[in-house]
């Protein structure tokens, strides 16, 4: 009841009301909202709200990610493709099936709140990638353990949901992606803002420390790794250029 905005389903049943600027809807358990309905995508829609956006009518972007559709007031919004959401407006994830089926409201207090550093889970547990983490046998009391329960979320990307791979660094604000996801994130663009949190960014670097930390949770939780199909769709993509790192 605090969020940034309101998803509520038509049948009454359900009150969605995300507080982190991102929030992903599906099926998979990675999602800030879980529904486990088989026709549901793993990753249905994304819904992005830029705190800092100066026209606020176009502030909140709902992504299709789904396979079978999002579609706004009707509208399919396309896969991959992104729609402006405004208050009102009624996302379907299965036109005609009302607890699938959730009205959109911005809520109002969102502008009191506007100080307030945004928080995602994905901040429990910033990994940095230094040269003391890179050094065999060093290890600082507070990096995070392979097996604990935040861990998991550290070392996801936030683009694909998937372990972290090629691992690149955001800078300032530390967030981590697949280097492939977050090329094909800024398509081209020199400076495209983070994608979790939308802040600006000063330059990305090489993130080698979580190689070590990957494997090592790997070992620890062989089921999180990646199918060879995943594998080999990450490898076809090409990687954040060396001469950006
Ligand atoms: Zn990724
Ligand atoms: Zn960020």
């Amino acid at each position: 009841e605090n969020g940034w905005c309101t998803l509520k389903s038509l049948c009454g049943t359900h009150t969605i009301s995300p507080s982190a600027p991102t929030f992903s809807f599906g099926r998979h358990s990675s999602c800030s909202w879980v529904c486990d309905d088989r026709r549901v995508s793993n990753k249905h829609f994304e819904l992005s709200y830029n705190r800092a956006a100066v026209c606020k009518e176009t502030a909140v972007t709902c992504v299709d990610t789904s396979s079978n559709g999002v579609f706004v007031n009707g509208k399919k919004i396309g896969k991959g493709k992104s729609s402006v959401l405004r208050s009102g407006d009624v996302i379907a994830l299965v036109p005609g099936v009302e607890a699938l089926s959730f009205t959109f409201t911005m809520e109002n207090k969102t502008e009191e709140r506007k100080d307030e550093t945004p928080l995602t889970r994905f901040d429990t547990v910033i990994v940095e990638s230094s040269e003391a983490n890179e050094e065999e046998g060093q290890e600082s009391a507070n990096s995070p353990r392979p097996g604990s329960s935040q861990i998991g979320d550290a070392i996801t990307c936030g683009i694909c949901f998937g372990l972290l791979y090629k691992c690149v660094t955001v800078v300032p604000c530390m967030h981590n992606f697949c280097g492939p996801c977050m090329r094909e994130w800024s398509d081209a663009r020199e400076r495209a803002p983070c994608p979790q949190c939308r802040g600006a960014t000063t330059h990305i670097r090489r993130n080698h420390a979580m190689l070590g930390i990957i494997e090592a949770f790997l070992r620890e939780n062989p089921s999180r790794q990646r199918t060879a199909e995943e594998q080999r769709e990450l490898d076809a993509k090409p990687d954040v250029p060396d001469s950006v790192l």
